[in-house]
């Protein structure tokens, strides 16, 4: 039976904290405080205004420094968006508001027209793509069958073959309609699961559909996610379900006007308890069915506060140098990877800059490490004139890194060499990303270790690692995360 009248404390006050907090207050939880140590809510959604200028005018515009874009399949932040009453824009998208249009550009600078059989035809571009179709095909049909089960949040079970968690709803199979967008529990045994641990160049060779890691890698590896050859497939297929990759084949996305940190900024204005902004919690004690939570503010000044409960959603390996961590926190969390995505916001020379979103794929390989893989063009009404952000993956299991400054300096390089030279850089940046475990230890059940770890202590575990780094993701793991402990 929920005790209603708990005191929790949360901490961080990005899409999961706060989707945190919404879901405890739909429970009817008053008693919350939610930490955040930066000025502003929202984590890796930020979207700074930048001024422009726009046929001689200036005006401010959104840029995305963080998280873009959604799709169809995001059902928990539509009940964010519901909540906060701030709605996306698309899929559609009309004149004046931010667009996910793109092409694909080659390191010389022309644009790759290879999803196109009419462009430069040949009998063997027709075949290329027509066999990626068949492929296309069929794995979506062994996603529905011999993989079932695997649509849903989070990855309890996967390794020892059983599915567990909230329907994520899509390929038709699992009972999304318009009234029930979000669906409930499903739960079973597949012992085909147990591939899912492989990683996802090894899944495609086992199920014969190599073909596909074309489609796939542009909204995977580009956007910072890593290599297939390392992630483990439940991560690319949890993400990037079928339905999801075709919206983002087929353009259907989701863009917010203002930037996606305005769903997290109405979110918070709308809740009982706002996020205390520029509280770091520096400390965590947790002894006699208590939790001493100690926290430090901007001027240094140290608070002590205590709570019956605690929801941890910032990343789990560094909690335990800041918590009095038990011996299963410290050998489970210290596993934790995460990919070192490096961004920035820049201005190019006049007349210069893209005016549409372009992918360079041949930098979407462990080879390139370091190079420009993407970059977003957000206001095509800004023609040659637009800033646009250029990303960039610094880190590869098995490849010595790269440090931030190389990196810098070779997604200019690159951004020159297609045509678009960079002016001035307006914001960088190198964000701690998508947590996750090696293909090994996902395949020896980490993920059943972690959940079997929900509750002790008092102390709960959301956030990105629960399910996978994206909006969506986290905030649907806090809806499962308060839905079964609170
Ligand atoms: C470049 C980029 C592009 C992306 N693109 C997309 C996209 O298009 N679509 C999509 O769905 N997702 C995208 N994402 C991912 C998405 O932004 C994240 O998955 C999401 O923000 C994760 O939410 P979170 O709350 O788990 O973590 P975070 O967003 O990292 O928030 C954690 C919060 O905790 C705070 N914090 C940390 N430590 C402490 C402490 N000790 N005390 C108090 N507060 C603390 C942090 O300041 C932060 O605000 C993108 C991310 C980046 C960086």
């Amino acid at each position: 039976m929920a005790n209603t009248k708990e005191r929790i404390c949360i901490i961080g006050g990005g899409p999961a904290g706060l989707s945190c907090a919404m879901y405890l207050e739909k429970k009817g939880y008053e008693d919350y405080v939610i930490y955040e140590k930066l000025n502003k809510v929202g984590g890796k959604c930020w979207s700074p205004k930048i001024k422009v200028k726009h046929n001689g005018v200036e005006e401010e515009k959104s840029f995305e420094t963080g998280a873009i874009m959604g799709a169809i399949t995001y059902h928990a932040v539509s009940e964010m968006e519901e909540f906060g009453g701030y709605y996306h824009k698309g899929p559609d998208f009309k004149p004046g508001e931010p667009n996910m249009r793109r092409e694909f550009r080659t390191l010389d600078g022309k644009v790759d027209e290879w999803t196109n059989p009419k462009a430069n035809f040949s009998f063997k571009k027709l075949h290329g793509l027509l066999k990626l179709k068949k492929q296309m095909k069929r794995l979506n049909k062994l996603m529905q069958t011999k993989y079932v089960g695997y649509d849903c949040y989070g990855h309890i079970g996967v390794a020892k073959g059983e599915y567990f968690g909230i329907s994520k709803g899509v390929d038709g199979h699992c009972g999304a309609t318009k009234e029930n967008s979000f669906p409930n529990y499903i739960k079973g045994t597949n012992p085909n699961l147990k591939d899912l641990a492989l990683p996802f160049s090894e899944f495609c060779k086992l199920n014969k559909v190599e073909e596909v890691q074309r489609i796939w890698i542009a909204p995977f590896t580009s956007f910072g996610y890593g290599f297939f050859d390392e992630i483990p497939t439940a991560l690319v297929m949890k993400y990037l379900d079928v339905t999801t990759a075709l919206e983002f084949v087929n353009l259907r996305l989701w863009t917010w006007q203002d930037g996606t940190q305005q769903i997290y900024e109405h979110v918070n204005k709308k809740l009982k308890h706002p996020a205390l902004l520029e509280h770091e919690v520096v400390k965590v004690v947790r002894e006699d069915g208590k939790v001493t939570v100690t926290t430090k503010d901007k001027s240094g000044k140290e608070k002590k506060e205590v709570f019956d409960k605690l929801i941890v959603t910032t990343p789990l390996d560094y909690f335990i140098n800041y918590a009095d961590a038990t011996k299963e926190e410290k050998e489970l969390f210290s596993k934790i990877i995460h990919e070192r995505y490096c961004d920035y916001i820049a201005t190019f020379e006049e007349g210069k800059s893209p005016n549409i979103s372009g992918y360079m794929v041949e930098n979407m390989v462990p080879e390139r490490l370091g190079h420009a893989m993407v970059y977003y063009n957000r206001w095509q009404c800004l023609d040659r004139d637009c800033p646009a952000t250029v990303y960039a993956l610094a880190n590869h299991t098995g490849t010595p890194d790269v440090d931030y400054d190389v990196v810098m300096k070779t997604m200019d390089e690159d951004m020159a060499r297609v045509g678009f030279p960079i002016k001035e850089k307006l914001y960088a940046q190198e964000v701690y990303y998508c947590p996750h475990v090696s293909a090994k230890d996902y395949a020896e059940g980490w993920y059943d270790k972690l959940e079997a770890l929900q509750g002790t202590k008092n102390t709960y575990y959301a956030g990105e690692i629960i399910s996978f780094g994206d909006m969506e993701d986290t905030c649907a793991a806090s809806k499962d995360i308060i839905g079964r402990f609170f």
